[in-house]
């Protein structure tokens, strides 16, 4: 049987690209080596948030977070999208110049965010420490629980005639399809990467790292936290190449349970816990929510962020090739321009007008760097 389009990787990618592409009426394949959301996406935080790095990550997170808004009367309850809104904290007047910046590029982009001075911060978030300077309000930010999400992304692709082929590991893919370790060849017109972090092993001329992360979950504590917080730091982390970084970065779910996070680190391959960055992840914590110190944590992991070398994700035809894609590269911002990223891809293999220009997130720029 040859199929309209496979697609390498059931992580949130490659689940928002199968619905948006069986959507329009093709025939996809989803093949993963393991389940659905088992990935990357299993790790995250689904945090959907609205970034001004570059106005071509602006662009992204803007889009894909529209698609999140008209997504979500559809979403199932499980799914637990909620707008908690994201406050960007200053600690002290430095950064607070930053939320001044960082308002006027949101408000040059069509995006409401409030200046909070340090009153009006500890008002809405008053289990921060005294003497923070400020922060931003981003009220339209949201939070998803991803793996619920990319479960009915699954479906919906299934209800659309798509095939889901799990425990299967693709080893070659090729402009005639994708070749499984078994041996099978899957044919297919268009094959797309979404492997997430071990998409440079099928597509080597993608520049993929691996960015560790650790996460930490607590029991429930309803109202201690009320909007996703991260320090203006986190920028910082987000954007340093070489050594490792935690940031101050704490969730409400919808459970009461608290989110915390957040480590980045290159160079470590291993699933293991760090103690060592663990622990200065929970002192930076500390240092801007004492009180998460009387908190009891149930669960902590980590995760393989796929991190490119500009922090844009790769989304389009592969050098080399004429109909293998990339939709892969996400780094700390998957599950937020998964959405996105389905239709720029869908956009391409249908030959329709995208919303956004693409062009910035094209794996040719591999080519010119
Ligand atoms: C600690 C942490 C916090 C994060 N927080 C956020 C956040 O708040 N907001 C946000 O937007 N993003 C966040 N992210 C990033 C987000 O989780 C990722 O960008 C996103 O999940 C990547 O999804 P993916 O589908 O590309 O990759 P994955 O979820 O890794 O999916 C790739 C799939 O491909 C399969 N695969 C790989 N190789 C093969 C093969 N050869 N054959 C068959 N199958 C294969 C894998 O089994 C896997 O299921 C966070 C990440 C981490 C680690």
């Amino acid at each position: 049987m040859t199929f309209d389009v496979a697609i390498v990787g059931a992580g949130i990618v490659g689940a928002a690209g199968a619905a948006s592409l069986s959507s329009a009426g093709l025939r996809v394949v989803v093949i993963d080596a393991n389940e659905v959301a088992t990935g990357t996406t299993a790790a995250g935080m689904g945090h959907i948030v609205v970034m001004d790095d570059s106005e071509a990550q602006f662009a992204l997170t803007n889009y894909s977070q529209k698609l999140w808004n008209d997504l979500a009367p559809t979403l199932p309850q499980n799914s637990e999208y909620e707008h908690c809104g994201t406050i960007w904290v200053a600690a002290d007047d430095e950064e607070m110049d930053e939320v001044r910046r960082k308002k006027d590029f949101y408000a040059s982009h069509g995006v409401e965010a409030e200046i909070l001075n340090e009153t009006a911060l500890r008002k809405a978030e008053p289990n921060l420490r005294e003497g923070l300077a400020g922060g931003l309000l981003v009220k339209q930010d949201s939070v998803v629980y991803q793996l619920c999400a990319t479960d009915f992304l699954i479906e919906k692709a299934k209800h659309n005639g798509s095939v889901v082929m799990k425990g299967k590991k693709a080893v070659e893919i090729s402009d005639g399809g994708v070749k499984l370790e078994n041996g099978a060849l899957i044919a297919a017109g268009k094959v797309i990467n979404a492997a997430g972090a071990l998409a440079s092993i099928l597509s080597p001329s993608l520049k993929i790292l691996k960015r560790k992360g650790h996460l930490v979950i607590t029991e429930r504590y309803p109202g201690f936290v009320s909007h996703q917080l991260i320090e203006l730091g986190y920028l910082k982390s987000a954007h340093g190449k070489d050594t490792d970084s935690v940031a101050f970065n704490v969730q409400p779910r919808s459970t009461g349970q608290i989110l915390l996070g957040s480590s980045r680190q290159f160079g470590s391959e291993d699933t293991e816990i760090d103690y060592n960055i663990l622990n200065r992840m929970a002192a930076r914590a500390f240092e801007y929510m004492p009180k998460l110190r009387e908190l009891s944590a149930v669960r902590t992991w980590t995760g393989f962020r796929p991190a490119t070398p500009d922090n844009l994700p790769y989304i389009g035809l592969i050098p080399g090739f004429k109909s293998v894609y990339a939709a892969a590269g996400h780094e700390g911002l998957g599950i937020t321009t998964s959405l996105g990223t389905g239709e720029l891809i869908a956009d391409q293999i249908l030959g329709r007008q995208s919303m956004i220009d693409a062009s910035p997130y094209s794996p040719s720029r591999l080519a010119a760097a």
